[in-house]
């Protein structure tokens, strides 16, 4: 029989501030102290062997473990129980379900949290820390809640939930049904709570699980209403603009068959490492900017920089092929360690070409070495015959 468990960090007994679950890499740039983060991933760890044992000693034959705080990399798997698999670092498609498959039989949250707008709950949010709510169909819920209906839609039901006492509370509101709860400590504020011994802590998850196997054929799953609104709250409006840039921009994109497969639009703003643009999205993009049916667009395309002349290229283009400046227009794109350009070509014969070239992972001292390298490429195109 298998369970899979979806193992978050900030329900872990004995945490309390954000000191203790930011890994010394974060992107969020939270406080770091790298001793108490280690002894945090080491008991969060004891929490998912301890929901182990107690399902593999009521009928379990398969665990699979999901890491999904963080950088999804906090489980130490030396000292997990050597029975369970562990799914961790950067997200599959499935994310926090990862490896989730229909013939599951039940889902365990441990170290789960209070959704955002919690008070006196220790590091209540959802997702971010940017959120201040969110609802799906009109009830507002939290990273339970999303997940309960993401493995609702695998038909797979939520047995048993670990945290502190409003998270678990929360949980069991949101299922409707019973669900095993095992309260592990309970918040005081925003970075407080009263904890209990964290082998105490392990003891009763271990405990708790073994009763959630009960609940295995006698609970339904979570479903998703259908037509189901997602309504997000941020706590600030240029986020809410830039979610709604994205979604824009994806929207635009896919009506008129442009293939993001493969890119990722974290922000819309283009200024985020998050963001994951190929070269042939770009090219993409640039093409159907440039095409017969979309004058509108043109006028973008026409005032980008002439390269060797113009705004950001000014300055540039004086290595290459020298009937190349003049001939190109193009953005650039720069970021620490990223080159790029990208923009359109009028070659000898007057075809219209169109380009897209990054550069990741460029050593500070060679960033000037990039630029030119494209610089020349670009010229190249401007000096050639290429569409005879
Ligand atoms: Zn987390």
């Amino acid at each position: 029989m298998k369970i899979h468990i979806c193992a978050d960090m900030e329900g872990t007994c004995g945490v309390y501030s954000w000191m203790q679950v930011t890994p010394p890499e974060t992107p969020w740039g939270g406080p770091i102290k790298e001793a108490e983060y280690d002894r945090c991933r080491s008991r969060m760890t004891a929490e998912v062997s301890a929901a182990a044992r107690g399902v593999f000693a009521n009928g379990a034959t398969e665990v699979l473990v999901n890491d999904f705080h963080g950088g999804n990399r906090n489980i130490l798997i030396d000292e997990l129980d050597e029975r369970c698999r562990l799914v961790s670092g950067g997200a599959g498609p499935m994310n926090f379900l990862q490896g989730m498959t229909p013939d599951t039989k039940g889902l365990l949250f441990t170290g789960f949290h209070s959704k955002a707008g919690t008070v006196s709950s220790a590091l209540a949010h959802t997702w971010s820390t940017n959120l201040n709510d969110l609802r799906i169909g009109g009830e507002s819920t939290g990273e339970f809640g999303l997940i309960a209906y993401c493995a609702g839609a695998l038909g797979v039901p939520v047995l048993l939930v670990t945290g502190d006492q409003t998270a678990c509370d929360q949980t069991e509101a949101f299922l409707g049904r019973p669900v095993v709860k095992a309260v592990v400590k309970e918040g005081i504020s925003q970075t407080g709570a009263i904890s209990m011994h964290p082998r105490r802590a392990q003891s009763l998850i271990e405990e708790k699980a073994a009763e959630a196997m009960s609940l295995v054929g006698a609970v339904e799953p979570t479903i998703l209403p259908g037509n189901a609104r997602v309504e997000l709250d941020y706590d600030h409006q240029t986020r809410a603009e830039a979610a709604e840039r994205q979604t824009g921009v994806e929207r635009v994109l896919k009506a008129n068959d442009i293939d993001m497969r493969g890119s990722v639009l974290y922000d819309g703003s283009g200024l985020s490492r998050e963001n994951e643009m190929s070269p042939q999205l770009l090219v993409d993009v640039i093409r159907w900017a440039v095409s017969d049916d979309q004058p509108g667009l043109r006028a973008v395309v026409s005032s980008l920089p002439v390269a060797g002349f113009t705004g950001s290229l000014s300055d540039r283009f004086d290595q290459g092929a020298p009937e190349g400046p003049g001939r190109v227009r193009a953005k650039t794109g720069t970021l620490t360690g990223v080159t790029s350009l990208a923009g359109i070509a009028v070659d000898l014969d007057g075809s219209l070409l169109v380009f897209a070239m990054i550069a990741d992972q460029v050593k500070p001292n060679r960033s000037g070495l990039a630029q030119v390298a494209m610089d020349n490429a670009a010229s190249a195109l401007g000096a050639c015959h290429c569409a005879r």
